[in-house]
């Protein structure tokens, strides 16, 4: 099956009961059992329910994945990995990590004895030394945030795969349209399915795929054992979302090449970070190893600071919020919001600068978007 039938019949699950073509959204905490401990394959929604399977036979077909398991959120489905590791292990990540997650290493879970140190950039000296040192995972996202550096997976993998160490990929930035991790070799995928996948900006969610089934095991086992559940009705609304993920993923892409072309010739412009534009320094490898470049573009304005955020905060259509992968177009700051936790030295070394913005791009017309970035420049 291709991409864009998967979305609409993986994983669709119609009512045997009724006929309802779409499935239903079963609000139960509890399932009726035969006799003491024979179940229909449900006891208690904190293990599972019918809409979780539902939602995770669809992800698994969109990343080629053996195996899926969902959660309440992508730090939700971090948290779950990171609980199968062990007081002692380490990991190693590459800089540009979403802030959350950066967070919850350095602020949750280095308290527990899960050591986390990373890489600025993964040279393959640098990436071998650091390996050296043993770590349980590889640890990435690609394109990153905000920045929108593309690492070469299959190169990253060889490495990794050398040393025996498991590579474990933030896929929410490309989406399983544009960028299939596993199919490089990748061990453990994970999704915030707030973004791109549900696509909405009315649902927060998280997914892991892989196609190894200790793997799978010990995400089923950390949700329930933790309770990093979703809600049915979530995962109902997420299985609704994605169904459009094709046409959507289409759009913000144009979109956002349409916007990164508009402003790299622009003169308040200082830089352009697109993976789409040939300018961009990842770019062959952006072009070799996803099929598109998805609806994601920072910018760095030849402004001050405060000119900066008066910019910003004056747009008409595109909002001033944080998150990403709506239908709507939304800007943020990244020093001041979705990076704020990472300390401002550390900011700062990563290249997160405090003129930098990022904007998500949404499926609205290319005209009034393009117009709105282009009088806003008045009101400085
Ligand atoms: C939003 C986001 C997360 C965290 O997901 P939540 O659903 O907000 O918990 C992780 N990684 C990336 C790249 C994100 O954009």
């Amino acid at each position: 099956m291709k991409f864009a039938t998967k979305v609409i019949h993986a994983g669709n699950a119609t009512d045997p009961h009724t006929g309802s073509l779409m499935a239903p959204i079963y609000m139960t905490s509890t399932y009726l059992q035969e006799s003491p401990g024979e179940s229909q394959g449900y006891d208690y929604t904190r293990a599972n329910n019918p809409n979780f399977v539902i939602l995770e036979n669809i992800l698994s077909s969109l990343e080629n994945a053996k195996y899926a398991t969902v959660f309440s959120s992508g730090l939700g489905a971090l948290t779950g990995l990171i609980s199968t590791l062990s007081q002692g292990d380490r990991i190693l990540g590459i800089d540009g990590l979403y802030g959350g997650t950066y967070r919850l290493f350095n602020s949750v879970f280095s308290r527990f004895g899960i050591d986390f140190y990373s890489i600025p950039s993964p040279t393959p000296e640098a990436l071998e030394k650091a390996l050296s040192q043993k770590p349980k995972w590889l640890f990435f996202e690609t394109p990153t945030n905000p920045l929108l550096e593309v690492f070469d997976i299959a190169a990253l993998v060889k490495i990794a795969k050398k040393h025996g160490v498991l590579t474990v990929v933030d896929n929410t930035f490309a989406s399983p349209f544009f960028q299939n991790p596993l199919d490089l070799g990748v061990d453990i995928v994970w999704h915030s399915t707030t973004k791109y996948i549900s696509g909405h900006s009315d649902v927060v969610g998280g997914a892991v795929m892989t196609n190894d089934p200790e793997v799978k095991k010990g995400a089923d086992f950390a949700r329930k054992a933790i309770g990093l559940n979703p809600s049915p009705f979530d995962c109902w609304l997420i299985t609704r979302g994605v169904k459009t993920l094709t046409l959507r993923m289409e759009r913000h892409e144009s979109n956002a090449m349409q916007v990164a072309q508009y402003f790299e010739t622009h003169p308040k412009v200082k830089k352009v970070y697109y993976p789409g534009l040939p300018s961009h320094h990842n770019y062959e490898v952006a072009k070799r190893q996803m099929r598109g470049f998805g609806g994601m573009v920072s910018v760095e304005f030849d402004l001050s600071l405060e000119e900066t955020k008066k910019l910003i905060s004056n747009y008409k259509l595109i909002s001033l919020a944080e998150s990403l992968g709506g239908v709507e177009s939304l800007v943020c700051h990244p020093a001041s919001m979705t990076h704020a936790s990472i300390p401002v030295k550390e900011r700062h070394k990563q290249g997160i600068s405090d003129g930098l913005v990022r904007f998500s791009i949404g499926i609205e017309d290319i005209v009034d978007l393009i117009t709105d970035l282009e009088t806003t420049f008045s009101v400085i």
